[in-house]
């Protein structure tokens, strides 16, 4: 077996390497910084804390007490609300434990379609389905990239859900959240925001700011506009009490029963580094998304939105018919050493054949890289899908470029960061 161990270490060494010398353009992935990187692999990875600060079922968690009470208040100062919860151990997760306290079996919840842009939470395979809940779809603008207000507004007095979800995996502008918020309050429907894919955005002050909009409870994942470990978690401004205890009793012990404590220190250096450098950050990532948009735009590539500025986010959608479709330039690209991936566009009609992909500047962003990087990608995107370039040369381009970029910006130590920002397997300290 020591063999087997030597493989599986030596694969994760591979992995980084290659990350290493890639562009990375996943939306949904970012860096963790190192002093959060750090606590992954301490003691509070090998321990129990159920229950909440305080309130623990076994001893020795005075420390872990100390970290999430501050985890709680820096979560609840960075999203100005009332209500924190850092017990999901994903987005999902986290999503579970809303459709646990805020929905029954048989209710309609409002949603977007997958092919809008909706997660698979609100598949019937997926979070959706295990609740027992059915969606009601809300009607899609797809010139604007976002929900159509006016003919959303009628379907929610046709089929008045209960719980109303505004939240996108493919998601390029802001959702009408207080446009609809009159109409939630005449049916009697409560607002949940899914801001995943948002969160640091959100937090940077950059994108809209749900829970003032009229959601009483925002659920996400941490780890992807949001540089923080792969986490979940609970935010909420209500003023009902009766919510925000079964918000927490569906956290635990609804869907977890520990909450991986290691993640939840790490998350709390992560919240703390966004009260410092997180406007910033999210005015870049917007900047360099909005900046890869015009940029691919001018060299032929048929990115969605371009009425509107391409994004508002960190996300952009790319149509590829042209180019060979979203299965094929994805894999194309990541041969050429730039990492993306397929995606569904609003108008695809098989779920097997998008017909786009989707690129995140998040990542590209906290390795220092702004505007000007980001004609160098399209460039490079260029050669490899309109000029005939063979791929072997644009990732030894691509391998060229990412080299000038081997230090974390937007967090505490940046500097310090080149050595194990990827990995810590196989990189000594310097
Ligand atoms: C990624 C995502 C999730 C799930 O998050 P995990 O942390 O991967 O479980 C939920 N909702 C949306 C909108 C997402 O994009």
């Amino acid at each position: 077996m020591a063999q087997t161990v030597e493989r599986i270490r030596d694969a994760v060494r591979r992995h980084s390497t290659r990350f290493e010398h890639a562009i990375p353009l996943i939306a949904s992935e970012n860096l963790l910084s190192p002093y959060a990187k750090e606590l992954l692999v301490s003691d509070f990875h090998s321990r129990y804390a159920e229950g909440l600060p305080g309130e623990r079922y076994y001893e020795g968690n005075e420390q872990v007490d100390e970290v999430e009470t501050l985890c709680l208040d820096l979560a609840k100062r960075l999203f100005r609300c009332s209500f924190a919860d850092v017990r999901p151990i994903s987005g999902t997760v986290a999503n579970l434990a809303v459709l646990k306290a805020m929905a029954e079996p048989g209710d309609l919840v409002g949603t977007c379609r997958l092919a809008d842009g909706a997660h698979i939470s609100s598949a019937s395979f997926g979070a959706f389905g295990l609740r027992g809940v059915k969606p009601a779809y809300y009607a899609w603008d797809s010139e604007r990239m976002t929900i159509d207000v006016a003919r959303t507004k009628e379907i929610l007095h046709e089929m008045r859900p209960k719980l109303c979800l505004f939240g996108l995996s493919l998601f390029l502008f802001p959702l009408p959240v207080r446009e609809l918020s009159a109409t939630l309050e005449e049916i009697g429907a409560r607002g949940w925001y899914d801001g995943a894919h948002v969160l640091g955005l959100i937090a940077g002050g950059e994108f809209q700011d749900p829970l003032h909009e009229g959601c009483v409870v925002l659920s996400a994942s941490t780890h992807k506009t949001l540089p923080g470990p792969q986490h979940g978690i609970l935010l909420g401004n209500s003023e009902d009490p009766e919510l925000t205890n079964r918000l927490a009793s569906a956290a635990f012990p609804g869907v977890t029963s520990n909450h991986h404590l290691h993640s939840m220190a790490a998350l709390a250096v992560s919240l703390a580094e966004h009260l410092a450098f997180g406007r910033g950050y999210a005015r870049q990532v917007i900047a360099n998304a909005k900046a890869l948009g015009a940029a691919l735009h001018e060299r032929g590539f048929d990115v969605l939105g371009e009425k509107l500025g391409f994004t508002a986010s960190h996300t952009l959608a790319v149509r590829v018919t042209r180019e060979g479709g979203g299965e094929e330039v994805a894999r194309r690209l990541a041969h050429a050493g730039i990492i993306a991936n397929k995606n569904l566009l609003p108008g695809d009609t098989s779920p097997k054949r998008p017909g786009g992909i989707r690129l995140g500047t998040p990542e590209v962003t906290r390795l220092g890289m702004t505007e000007r990087e980001m004609v160098r990608i399209a460039e490079l995107m260029d050669d490899l899908l309109h000029r005939g370039k063979a791929p072997e040369s644009v990732a030894a381009d691509a391998s060229a470029f990412k080299s000038g970029f081997t230090g974390l910006r937007y967090c505490f130590a940046a500097g310090e960061a080149a050595y194990r920002y990827y990995d810590l397997v196989g990189h000594p300290p310097p």
